[in-house]
């Protein structure tokens, strides 16, 4: 398309008058060449990987999404601008949806090019593996002390891909249980809850001698048995705070 005609669509997605999905009219031809390309460059920039979760993208354009990384409900006037598109997975779009990823919490007033304003890993502003990585059994995790790499993970859900990954590993056990056990593991923050789950996933293992179930189960424990000492230390830490307060008061 000409840069007239960019502009030109910019300016009716910004009015409302036109749509991502817009097909009919003056426009649609145009939109609908616009978002093949824009998806077929990301893919190929991306290296067929999607820009939140990394998992490698099937050679199929139904299988990802052009992603709007200021959602395209709340930021028309992005919507057709191509510093604000990526590729991503289903998972990751769909999660992610029109949730806010301005850092400040207040609205973007312009596509700002300043990786610290965006909460998340920025497709283009962001080294991926600065904020995140794969662990030992496979999950994505954010790097030791990424706020980038936590916020990406709360808001593209990766708990619930890392459960769907872990589960893998349990699958001739009951349908779904294992995932739904494993999902909530990494969705509460107390260590007697977590403790139970794993319980119940360590009675499914125990039905089939599996190296990989195995593995995760010992990843998981070490993870409750470090936040467990953690906890230990904190509770020694504020009793010991609140002797020297009552040593004080004398
Ligand atoms: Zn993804």
């Amino acid at each position: 398309m000409t840069a007239e005609e960019h502009t030109g669509i910019k300016q009716l997605a910004k009015e409302g008058a036109l749509d991502w999905s817009t097909k009919d009219g003056p426009y649609g031809a145009l939109i609908v060449k616009f978002r093949a390309e824009a998806k077929e460059h990301y893919y190929r920039q991306q290296r067929r990987r999607c820009c939140y979760c990394s998992v490698e993208f099937q050679d199929h354009k139904l299988t990802y999404d052009a992603e709007h990384i200021l959602d395209k409900a709340d930021y028309k006037e992005y919507m057709f601008e191509p510093a604000n598109l990526a590729a991503a997975c289903k998972h990751c779009n769909g999660s992610k949806s029109n949730r806010s990823i301005s850092a400040t919490g207040e609205r973007f007033a312009t596509l700002s090019t300043t990786s610290g304003d965006y909460l998340i890993v920025h497709p283009h502003l962001d080294e991926w593996d600065h904020h995140l990585k794969f662990d030992e059994i496979g999950r994505i995790v954010p790097q030791a002390g990424s706020l980038k790499g936590r916020e990406t993970s709360r808001i593209c859900e990766f708990a619930a891909l890392n459960a769907t990954r872990l589960a893998d590993e349990f699958a001739i056990t009951r349908d779904g249980a294992a995932e739904t056990a494993l999902r909530t593991f990494h969705e509460v923050n107390d260590v007697a809850r977590k403790r139970e789950l794993l319980a119940l996933l360590t009675d499914m293992a125990a039905h089939f001698d599996h190296a990989g179930s195995r593995a995760v189960i010992g990843a998981l424990q070490s993870e409750i048995d470090e936040e467990g000492s953690l906890l230990a230390a904190g509770t020694a830490v504020l009793a010991a705070d609140s002797n020297s307060a009552d040593h004080a008061d004398i």
